[in-house]
């Protein structure tokens, strides 16, 4: 077979993505060691998550309960009933041999995430358990045990780029939920990843899997390489075989690992510690009655309003933000987009300060104080370091913004005369800037607009006063 060049030859891609997600639950899966990050080597374990033999593990109720509310927010079935299985394999991380799962019937199945107007369907949700972690010196089985839930799409992605987008939405709804903090940095939110490619027309190909990649650009990076690499081989006629993977993220390539394992090599079967788990009606309705808006629909809700993409999820994934934003929003004195900016810019700078600030009792005026600043934005009132100077002076000493105003003498200046004289100033005092201008450097004007700020101690109305200036500029001219 002659050797194509891969430019010549038109490949599709298909990747499914296995998300492991650690549940945010007070203890372990199957025991009562508590569900903790950072602590010393083997400081958190008991017999069951050390793996002794003739232990006797008990299921964790808000596991199931987490997994269910990420099943229901992911249009899944729920399964009534179901049962935990062995995975049986050798690794020195897994202390029983086993890791007690769910092959037989996973907890929910059949479900899809929608964006923008696409299904990206999930095949099921399981339950399990995680396994130790491997270090120079041994082995660190605080980690063993620790809840997950187990994602796992269809090979319905055909860039990187649209896993990405899954990802990051993903992400967002369950950190939302409280199911998961999906913190990639310290692992909880892992992905195994599927990749393969065919020439278009023909089947589906022979797929890898990237193993355990964290790290959103990691993934990005991993789904890149594998499709240069598989897309070559095929160009030079060879095949690609089925493997797992290893991504380094130092050298930006995957290496083999091992030829992929069978589910037979598993030898999968119910776990006969466990009972069959039903589900009742009552449990699964409870859940669901509990759920909120989800933070996709929300963000649309904040984006009809006017807030844009980035600010609206700001706001939705900070609790304090959030509910500050709504009560803004009922009280229907300034518009959404600038209570938007104001929450994220000046309210987000304090709260990091003083993030115990906020109560019951002095809620409602830290959020009537915002929406009159946010007015006063609105009719140009005041600029954006008056509207800091008025905020800050209200926490510290309280009283009303519209008094303040006056008090402080903060007030945006209109007016004409005014911002004329201010504008005459600034182009006698700067004349190589308005030089600079005339020689197409635009960014002589913001400097110019700028000067006009800084003399007026930043109350005159910055808009006029770009407006006066370019006038000025102009009529010099003529
Ligand atoms: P297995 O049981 O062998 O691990 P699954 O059918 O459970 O296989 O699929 C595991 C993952 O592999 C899923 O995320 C699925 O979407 C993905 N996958 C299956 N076939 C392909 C393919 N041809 N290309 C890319 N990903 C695939
Ligand atoms: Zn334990
Ligand atoms: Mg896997």
């Amino acid at each position: 077979m002659s050797i194509e060049s891969i430019d010549n030859i038109k490949f599709q891609t298909a990747i499914g993505l296995e998300v492991h997600m650690e549940l945010l639950t007070e203890t372990k899966m199957y025991c009562s060691c508590k569900n903790t990050f950072g602590e010393r080597e083997n400081a958190v374990i008991c017999p069951v998550c050390a793996g002794y033999p003739g232990i006797l593990p008990s299921m964790n109720k808000r596991a199931v309960e987490l997994a269910v509310r990420a099943g229901l927010a992911l249009n899944c079935k729920i399964n009534r009933s179901f049962k935990m299985s062995r995975k049986n394999y050798f690794y020195p991380d897994l202390p029983k041999a086993y890791q007690i799962s769910q092959f037989f019937a996973p907890i929910c199945t059949n479900g899809f995430l929608e964006i923008k107007g696409k299904k990206y369907p999930i095949s099921d949700i399981h339950l399990e358990e995680d396994a130790g972690k491997l270090y120079e010196n041994g082995v660190d089985f605080n980690r063993s045990g620790i809840p997950l839930i187990e994602l796992v799409t269809e090979p319905c992605f055909h860039s990187a780029a649209e896993a990405m987008v899954f990802l990051k939405e993903l992400r967002l709804i369950t950190m939302y939920l409280g199911v998961s903090d999906c913190r990639i940095e310290q692992g909880s939110m892992r992905c195994d990843v599927n990749v393969s490619v065919n020439r278009i027309g023909e089947p589906c190909g022979e797929r890898c899997e990237l193993k355990n990649v964290s790290g959103f650009s990691n993934v990005y990076d991993g789904i890149l390489y594998e499709e240069i690499r598989q897309k070559t081989l095929i160009s030079e006629g060879c095949r690609v075989l089925r493997e797992t993977r290893r991504w380094d993220p130092e050298k930006k390539e995957s290496v083999l690992l091992r030829s992929k394992e069978n589910t037979a090599d598993y030898r999968y079967f119910d776990d006969p510690d466990f009972p069959e788990i039903i589900l009742t009606e009552e449990f699964v309705q409870d859940i669901f009655s509990k759920l909120p808006m989800l933070p996709n629909k929300k963000r649309s809700y904040y984006a009809s309003l006017g807030v844009s993409i980035q600010a609206a999820e700001d706001i939705i994934l900070d609790p304090q933000k959030d509910s500050i934003f709504c009560d803004c929003i009922r009280m229907d004195i300034c518009g959404a987009k600038t209570l938007s900016g104001l929450i994220n810019g000046i309210a987000a700078e304090f709260l990091n300060e003083a993030p115990n600030y906020l109560n019951e009792i002095n809620k409602e005026g830290f959020c009537l104080a915002l929406c009159k600043i946010g007015r006063l934005r609105e009719k140009g009132a005041v600029s954006s370091t008056s509207a800091k100077l008025l905020f800050e002076s209200h926490i510290k000493g309280g009283g009303d913004i519209d008094l303040l105003l006056k008090e402080l003498k903060l007030e945006q200046i209109s007016d004409s005369e005014y911002i004329e004289k201010l504008a005459e100033r600034v182009l006698a005092e700067n004349r190589k800037s308005v030089e600079d201008y005339r020689r197409g450097k635009t960014n002589a004007l913001a400097f110019l607009v700028g000067q006009c700020m800084r003399l007026s101690d930043g109350k005159a109305d910055p808009s006029l006063c770009k407006e006066a200036v370019l006038k000025r500029i102009v009529y010099e001219n003529i």
